[in-house]
């Protein structure tokens, strides 16, 4: 390591130290500090004056004494700063401006018509033109824009390798959207970006091991391994949709027969209701949906929740199928707790069971017995809310400072 000696990496390790320890323990004094980050008192000192010149954290009053001054507590300022944060799905794109502590200040949804590279960068950046025009009509400064894509990333290059629903390949969308906007861009997977927003704010809370597991028209998951996610060595690492479950099963997007989401994506889950529809099995999902060529996942869940046999079933089969893939990984992996969101939350009250049980009676037991299964907390905003956690990563975190994205310059670049 050339770490000693090396004293502008060093200063920015203690002052993400110093502000991250704020952030995650609220109101501290500087002696607490001191001691939960073991730095140097002087060193707390000039770091926290440093960062309430900078407007990060302020004074909030006195903690009680125990002999003496009453110390000064010091807390995080959640509206120092603003992020974008914005989620490219397969029909949409959605964005959110939160502030440090991941809540939710605008959010607009913006339909994707045209799936061509242009297409999709344009909405891109209409989306973000808007949030930004709201943000600094309220006095906002945004200090960076955390991007979810569908399909293969390279988070380190910032380009969109392959996102299978749109057809192309190899976009450069972070250079090109840094050169628009003049601010910091970081590119993730849509899954990890979920799975990345629920460690922070969500069901994944203060675990070092849990996998999310996005459902939706694919299916991905964000594997959280040892306190950091796993993107593997070409970042692929996750596409828990494209494993083979069954041999000679249905043919999916990606060329191979069998796989998970080729089985129990939504898109399966409405392929296999057209099918039962046209063979003319009775269905409450025909009345909602108009024909069959109409139905989409909605017209299911609405379906199973007025107790209609084939929606029921149909959910069941998910659950069954996506309940085998996850004993895979809980034999693979032996995580904490596995969280599911995605398109499936609305009808997860009927494949949850189901879904349970099959992890239970096929995972090996010991892995299993105190694994939790459960939804995601963040909701429909928890891949938005992930894309902005991508740059509270870059603002916090001590394990890989980014020092051409430090703090005090991306505060310059705003005045
Ligand atoms: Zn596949």
């Amino acid at each position: 390591m050339r770490l000693k000696g090396n004293l502008p990496f060093m200063k920015e390790i203690n002052r993400r130290l110093i502000l991250d320890t704020i952030r995650r323990k609220g109101s501290l004094s500087r002696a607490d500090l001191a001691k939960e980050t073991q730095l140097n008192p002087s060193t707390v000192t000039r770091i926290t004056a440093e960062l309430i010149n900078e407007g990060f954290i302020r004074e909030v009053g006195y903690a009680d004494s125990q002999g003496g001054r009453k110390p000064i507590l010091l807390n995080l300022v959640a509206d120092a700063v603003h992020i974008i944060g914005i989620n490219v799905e397969t029909t949409e794109v959605i964005g959110v401006v939160s502030n440090l502590i991941g809540e939710v200040l605008y959010k607009i949804t913006c339909p994707i018509k045209d799936t061509s590279k242009d297409g999709i960068l344009q909405v891109i950046t209409q989306t973000i033109q808007q949030l930004l025009d709201a943000a600094n009509n309220d006095g906002r400064s945004i200090v960076g824009i955390g991007l979810a894509m569908h399909g293969l990333v390279d988070c380190d290059n910032g380009i969109a390798l392959y996102p299978p629903a749109f057809g192309w390949k190899n976009l450069a969308i972070v250079s090109l959207l840094e050169e628009k906007f003049r601010i910091p861009v970081q590119l993730e997977n849509n899954a990890r970006a979920m799975a990345l927003g629920e460690w922070w704010f969500g069901a994944g809370k203060d675990l070092s091991n849990f996998i999310a597991v996005k459902v939706g028209h694919g299916i991905g998951s964000g594997i959280f391994l040892n306190g950091e996610i796993f993107r593997g060595i070409n970042f692929v690492a996750g596409e828990l949709g494209h494993t083979t479950l069954l041999v000679d099963g249905p043919l999916c997007d990606c060329g191979n027969y069998g796989c998970l989401e080729a089985l129990a994506s939504t898109k399966a889950l409405v392929k296999r209701a057209q099918r039962s529809l046209k063979e003319g099995v009775e269905s409450q999902i025909l009345t909602l949906a108009g024909s069959p060529e109409q139905v989409e996942p909605e017209h299911i869940f609405k379906a199973a929740d007025n107790q209609d046999p084939l929606a029921i079933q149909l959910l069941q089969d998910m659950g069954r199928y996506l309940g085998i893939a996850l004993a895979n990984l809980v034999n693979l992996l032996n995580p904490t707790k596995i969280i599911l969101g995605g398109d499936i939350l609305p009808g997860l009250e009927h494949i949850l069971p189901i879904l349970q049980t099959t992890v239970h009676s096929r995972a090996m037991e010991i892995p299993a017995h105190k694994l939790i299964i459960e939804p995601i907390k963040l909701g429909v905003n928890a891949v938005s809310i992930g894309a902005v956690s991508l740059i509270l990563e870059e603002f916090f975190s001590t394990k890989r400072p980014n020092l051409k994205k430090d703090l005090s310059i991306w505060k310059e670049k705003q005045t």
